[in-house]
């Protein structure tokens, strides 16, 4: 719980923060906001992520502060631990003896930490985030604002996604009051990505499928290769197969190194995308979820349709 939460942030003074690998933009932001509102608290506070700032959000305030490592070293007297289901999700190395915090808003949320605060309700950990600043009696700065604006945005599509609600503009909204500048936001993300990213959606469409309300695509590593493509830009690609009227759920497929694939899962709210991305070891959200599994592609994709199928009753 959140009183918790604040009552052992209170009894120390040195924190590391992180979140998961391949961070999103809930997880930059977030653990950006999350150390800013620490050192106002008077703490020791730095951000470890296994695969540092995605390019589009590097220019979100601090993320130049942020440290790139596969460790976390140094004398901590707590990790707090952003939007993960267990400290394996990190994919960092260093957390295992450590006290840990977990802030979390997934349904698939764990309760790995010593103290956990989770919260399926909030539609981004930021919510969170921001909900600890104020209880603990923080000043939002514009930097934080900016930084915990951009993680509300991009965690519910741009307000878009199943759960925005009135208390989700009434966040946005404090967080304009207090210095974020949305349209500044949204270029930062929208209107930033690399040309790679798109010559990828390009070759991505080429293997577009539809079947009744099931949408699905994906990319092999010759593929990413050819266009020049980082795994960052894989991101969001599946909201293009959503985007297609009529279909419920998107899948997007990426061939990793070790011949398995990386699944994203994508809902418009009739069919739960976590439970299937949980028959797989994965997690996420009803309307936004991951896992990975093992190939060759087409059984790969075949496995997930059938789940697919097996657990929507979407005509
Ligand atoms: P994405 O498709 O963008 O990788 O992930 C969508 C959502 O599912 C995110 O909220 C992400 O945290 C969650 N997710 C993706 N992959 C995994 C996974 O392997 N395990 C868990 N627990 N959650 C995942
Ligand atoms: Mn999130």
């Amino acid at each position: 719980m959140l009183e918790d939460v604040l009552r052992q942030i209170e009894q120390r003074e040195r924190f590391v923060l992180t979140s998961h690998a391949r961070p999103d933009g809930d997880a930059v932001g977030s653990a950006l906001a999350c150390c800013q509102i620490l050192r106002s608290l008077g703490k020791h506070a730095d951000v470890v992520l296994r695969d540092g700032v995605p390019r589009i959000y590097r220019s979100l305030p601090f993320a130049d502060q942020v440290v790139q490592s596969n460790r976390v070293d140094g004398v901590y007297e707590a990790a707090i631990i952003l939007e993960c289901d267990s400290i394996h999700r990190t994919r960092l190395e260093g957390l295992e003896d450590r006290f840990l915090i977990s802030i979390d808003h997934h349904v698939s949320g764990r309760p790995f930490a010593h103290v956990n605060w989770i919260d399926p309700h909030a539609v981004a950990t930021a919510e969170m985030v921001f909900r600890l600043a104020r209880e603990a009696g923080v000043k939002f700065s514009s930097e934080v604002a900016t930084c915990l604006y951009t993680a509300l945005m991009t965690d519910t599509g741009s307000f878009m996604f199943q759960g925005t609600n009135e208390n989700t503009f009434a966040l946005a909204r404090e967080l304009v009051l207090a210095g974020a500048d949305p349209a500044h936001c949204a270029r930062g993300i929208y209107f930033a990505h690399s040309e790679a990213k798109l010559r990828l959606l390009g070759e991505a469409l080429r293997s577009l499928n539809i079947e009744s309300h099931v949408g699905w695509f994906w990319v092999t590593q010759k593929q990413m290769e050819l266009c020049g493509a980082r795994d960052e830009d894989c991101e969001g690609l599946v909201n293009y197969v959503l985007s297609i009227g009529g279909v419920e759920v998107a899948a997007f497929f990426r061939e990793l190194a070790e011949g398995r694939y990386r699944v994203s899962l994508r809902s418009k709210g009739k069919v739960n995308v976590a439970h299937i991305a949980e028959s797989f070891g994965g997690g996420g959200h009803e309307c936004a979820s991951g896992c990975s599994i093992e190939g060759p592609l087409e059984r790969a994709v075949q496995t997930v349709l059938c789940q697919l199928k097996h657990n929507s009753s979407v005509q």
